[in-house]
């Protein structure tokens, strides 16, 4: 079925105009560092969960060049629980950018804009129309399900073909003024009535002429990816602390899981954390305690954690034995970014510790 831009995109901001969100935090004053910003948070995220990371963010670093200036460290610290840990260093690489490369200008071309890491086309497109009302498609998860759906578009949308369908659907239909108000209403659309799972067709704008509603079964749009098994990759964790709060923490590396975040000392399995123990700490038998494995799952495997919790005795500092370790205070914490798992073991020692203070070694046996 042909549609009539005009009349596609009429129907959209219309609709926007009565029923779209319209006092999200970033809409306030939508330069495009905060758009930006707010893009990258959304990658992956549900508004209502980027809110306030989004205020404490821009509590923070206001502007590009204090986000710019600022410690990758502390960038992450503001991060820690968002997840996909890549977008803040991203972030923080494009925004150093910016400031050394262009005298800390904003780009405002698609082109300058993509140059940037973590920068794709659509989030440049969403920067550049919803900051600037330049006239560019877009083509994040919302939009990709509202076009897949109303024009029956067959396929997963990961695939090269299906993407540059639905690319050029998104182009045929994005007007050449409004283009602000109709691609956010194309992102609201999707993420309040054309949801993922049971879509809101009555209250649809779209629903006269979607194809997905008319063939009865909206949900079979876009096609999922398909799925292989997720691999599992088993760790084990050292919760290795002081009986008083200070726990050791190591500086991750800046690529791979969590990269550049702090984590735990790990190793591959028990036999190699009991010898690693052994060889950083002696005799510790009496002190450790294994704790019931958890999963982590990322997009592409499953992390099989098991935390062992060893304290020691004596003065910490005693094994510190270069860069990149740390006694984390967890009574004070500072701003330092951790995984979300992560900060849940820590939480989670600290509880069981408050529960069982009057038992030797914080009840570890
Ligand atoms: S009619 Fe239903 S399936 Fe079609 S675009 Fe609207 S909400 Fe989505």
């Amino acid at each position: 079925m042909r549609q009539d831009p005009r009349q596609f995109a009429e129907r959209i901001i219309t609709w926007y105009h009565r029923h779209g969100r319209q006092d999200l935090p970033w809409q306030q004053d939508p330069t495009p560092y905060r758009v930006w910003v707010s893009e990258i948070m959304l990658q992956q995220t549900q508004v209502t969960t980027v809110i306030p990371y989004y205020a404490r963010f821009m509590q923070r670093f206001p502007g590009l060049r204090q986000l710019a200036e600022a410690e990758l460290d502390e960038v992450l610290h503001l991060w820690s629980g968002l997840g996909y840990y890549a977008r803040a260093r991203n972030l923080h690489r494009a925004a150093r950018t910016v400031l050394d490369e262009q005298a800390g200008r904003f780009p405002a071309t698609l082109e300058s804009l993509m140059a940037l890491p973590g920068i794709g086309r659509s989030t440049a497109g969403a920067i550049l129309s919803l900051a600037l009302e330049q006239p560019l498609p877009i083509l994040d998860g919302n939009v990709k399900r509202v076009l897949a759906r109303c024009f029956a578009v067959p396929g997963w949308p990961g695939k090269a073909d299906v993407q540059k369908r639905l690319w050029s659907l998104s182009e045929r239909l994005t007007p050449p003024t409004r283009t602000r108000a109709y691609n956010q209403a194309m992102m609201d659309l999707g993420a309040t009535l054309c949801r993922r799972a049971n879509p809101l067709c009555d209250a649809c704008p779209l629903m006269r002429q979607c194809r997905a509603r008319a063939e009865g079964d909206p949900g079979a749009y876009p096609q999922a990816k398909p799925r292989a098994q997720l691999p599992s990759r088993k760790v084990v964790m050292l919760l290795i602390h002081d009986g008083r709060g200070r726990l050791l923490l190591e500086a991750r590396p800046q690529s791979g899981i969590w990269g550049g975040l702090w984590g735990l000392p790990e190793y591959t399995d028990r036999a190699a954390a009991e010898a690693g123990l052994a060889a950083r700490f002696g005799e510790v038998s009496q002190a450790i305690d294994w704790w019931p494995q958890r999963r982590h799952t990322f997009s592409h495997f499953h992390l099989l954690i098991t935390p062992l919790v060893v304290r020691i005795g004596g003065q910490p500092e005693c094994v510190m034995d270069g860069d990149g370790r740390v006694w984390y205070n967890t009574n004070e914490p500072d701003p330092r970014g951790l995984a979300a798992p992560v900060s849940r073991l820590i939480e989670e020692l600290k509880q069981r510790l408050e529960e069982r203070s009057d038992e030797p070694y914080g009840g570890m046996r």
